[in-house]
């Protein structure tokens, strides 16, 4: 029987594991409990335009358009194409997506920059949730075995040089070996990085630094989306208030009650989110609070059951204002692993699906309520994949374990606290390459350790992934959907077609940036 590890237990992994073939072992490895994850932690929706009749076309220029022009077409009609019957799977097994109370149709939910209503939702906000908790609940591959609390740290190779299963963590941060003939990694975005951010407030995956260590390319990296509502002020941020509420009628105002956004975009507070973001980080910068005026909102506790509860909790008061406080914060990982959408990537048996992965669906800016849907496609059709060519890899594998530099609690504290006001919503090279540098030495004049334990491996993954988006973000010289910098405000029509890689060279370092546009690469 061959086996395949799935790393991760987000929506991406689920829908893998509910397309594998009952014939091929699963051993999926999360890093936390089976439902801590992002995936039961969304609230807007996901994205089903079947009904549109177009055969996705108004969704794709909606998705290509709010990537600022970046993303390829081509991919997006296909993931698009590809979610219909995988959503409509779920429907017809009984996921109660909300419907109109009116007709009992499905509730078709606008959001942020979507031309039109398709949004469904499930639980008024709590539709990861309740999408995640469905596919457990429909599992019925007979061979599955999930090991939680576990994570992976490394990949292992055997004699050929062929990848044979992982190298993991465990709760007692003993070190666990596990074998297997591909492995798949799902393990979600690096939003949690930054001090201010809507996900999970776990640890930071490692996906990305995994990647690297074996060469897989990471791609716009540079390209993080800022939510621009989340609960709360700057460094104080609670929960996600999502666009759904904005979608249904909520506007933003500062405290004087000026609806700043009215003269910023002809959206006005449904306006893409990188521009929402820059536009409240503006109104903090001029010394005025923001906040969303939902009073046109009727039955707010029973339409957003989650957010109410957080705002009850943080600001009691706020509800009977109708006004709740929002400050921006890093959200969703629009880079990621380069990948094709069946997640195949140019490391043999390794595939990356999910938030992990980029294969340029999103662009430069992801359309909201399109990553559930990209995780249950790039799953499913990983799954399809896997199912065609896996063949038994041989296993005898000798890992001589792994060093890493033994950064300070303390170092890491204060290189982490920087990073919204450098790689936030608005950089500028100087300060970034300034930030690169406390990086990078940061990380060189520490002494390395064998002794890899959870938290200096996450003390590391921080500084590496800090130094990753750094590096990622100053080799972008334009200003593009996520990406804006002060020193080159301006979208560059040159670089539409070029995007930010970056590889390891099998270093621990960061060790070149090659920007491509289609065949030829350069390298500095
Ligand atoms: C508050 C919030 C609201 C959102 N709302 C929406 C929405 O309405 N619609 C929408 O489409 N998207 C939404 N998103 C985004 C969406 O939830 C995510 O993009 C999506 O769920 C990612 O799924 P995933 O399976 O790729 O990763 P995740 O769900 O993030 O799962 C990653 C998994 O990998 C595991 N992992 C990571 N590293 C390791 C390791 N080294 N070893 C072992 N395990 C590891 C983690 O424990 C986790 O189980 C929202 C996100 C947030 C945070």
């Amino acid at each position: 029987m061959t086996r395949v590890i799935i790393v991760g237990s987000g929506i991406a992994a689920l829908s893998f594991i509910r397309h594998i073939k009952h014939e091929i072992e699963v051993i999926c490895i999360t890093k936390d409990q089976l439902s801590k994850n992002n995936s039961n932690f969304a609230q807007g929706g996901i994205c089903f335009s079947m009904h549109e009749n177009d055969e996705g076309l108004a969704h794709s220029l909606d998705t290509y358009e709010a990537g600022a022009k970046m993303g390829d077409l081509s991919v997006i009609q296909k993931v698009i194409a590809k979610s219909y019957p995988l959503i409509q799977q779920l429907i017809d097994e009984g996921l109660a997506f909300d419907t109109n109370t009116a007709n009992k149709e499905l509730d078709y939910a606008m959001e942020g920059a979507h031309s039109k209503a398709r949004i469904l939702h499930s639980g008024g906000d709590q539709t990861g949730k309740f999408i995640a908790k469905h596919m457990v609940a429909h599992l019925s591959h007979p061979n599955v075995t999930i090991i939680e609390d576990t994570e992976v740290i490394d990949l292992l190779k055997n004699t050929e040089n062929e990848v044979c299963g992982v190298l993991a963590l465990g709760n007692q941060n003993e070190f666990h070996t596990i074998e297997g003939d591909a492995v798949i990694l799902a393990t979600g975005g690096i939003n949690n990085v930054f001090p201010t951010h809507s996900n999970i407030p776990d640890t930071l995956t490692s996906g990305p630094i995994i990647a690297l260590h074996h060469n897989l390319t990471l791609e716009s990296m540079e390209m993080i989306q800022f939510h621009p509502t989340l609960l709360g002020k700057p460094y104080e941020a609670y929960s996600l208030v999502s666009e759904a509420v904005r979608g249904s009628g909520a506007v933003l105002v500062n405290e004087t009650g000026f609806r700043f956004m009215d003269s910023i975009h002809p959206m006005k507070s449904l306006a893409p989110r990188d521009i929402t973001s820059r536009a409240l980080y503006h109104q903090q910068m001029q010394g005025h609070e923001c906040f969303l005026d939902i009073s046109r909102i009727p039955n707010f506790e029973t339409r957003f059951p989650t957010i109410y509860a957080a705002v009850q909790k943080h600001y009691p008061g706020a509800m009977k204002e109708h006004r709740i406080p929002v400050t921006p914060g890093a959200h969703y990982t629009v880079g990621g692993i380069q990948s094709e959408i069946n997640g195949k990537t140019n490391l043999n048996n390794v595939y990356v699906i999910g938030e992990a992965a980029c294969t340029n669906f999103h662009g430069a800016n992801r359309l909201a309520s399109n990553s559930l849907l990209e995780g249950l496609v790039m799953g499913a059709m990983c799954a399809d994949k896997v199912n065609k060519t896996i063949t038994p890899i041989d296993s005898s594998h000798f890992h001589a374990g792994v060093k890493i530099p033994d950064i300070s609690e303390e170092t890491i504290h204060q290189i982490q606290q920087q990073s919204f006001e450098i790689l936030g919503v608005e950089r500028n090279g100087q300060q970034m390459k300034d930030y690169a540098e406390t990086i990078q030495h940061a990380l060189l004049s520490c002494p390395l350790t064998e002794k890899v334990t959870k938290s200096n491996w996450q003390r590391y993954c921080v500084a590496k992934t800090l130094q990753i988006i750094c590096e990622s973000a100053l080799a972008r010289e334009e200003s593009r959907g996520v990406h804006y910098r002060i020193d080159f405000p301006i979208q560059n029509s040159n670089w539409q077609n070029l995007k930010v890689e970056l590889n390891s060279g099998g270093n621990e370092n960061v060790k070149s940036i090659t920007r491509q546009r289609e065949n030829h690469s350069i390298l500095h």
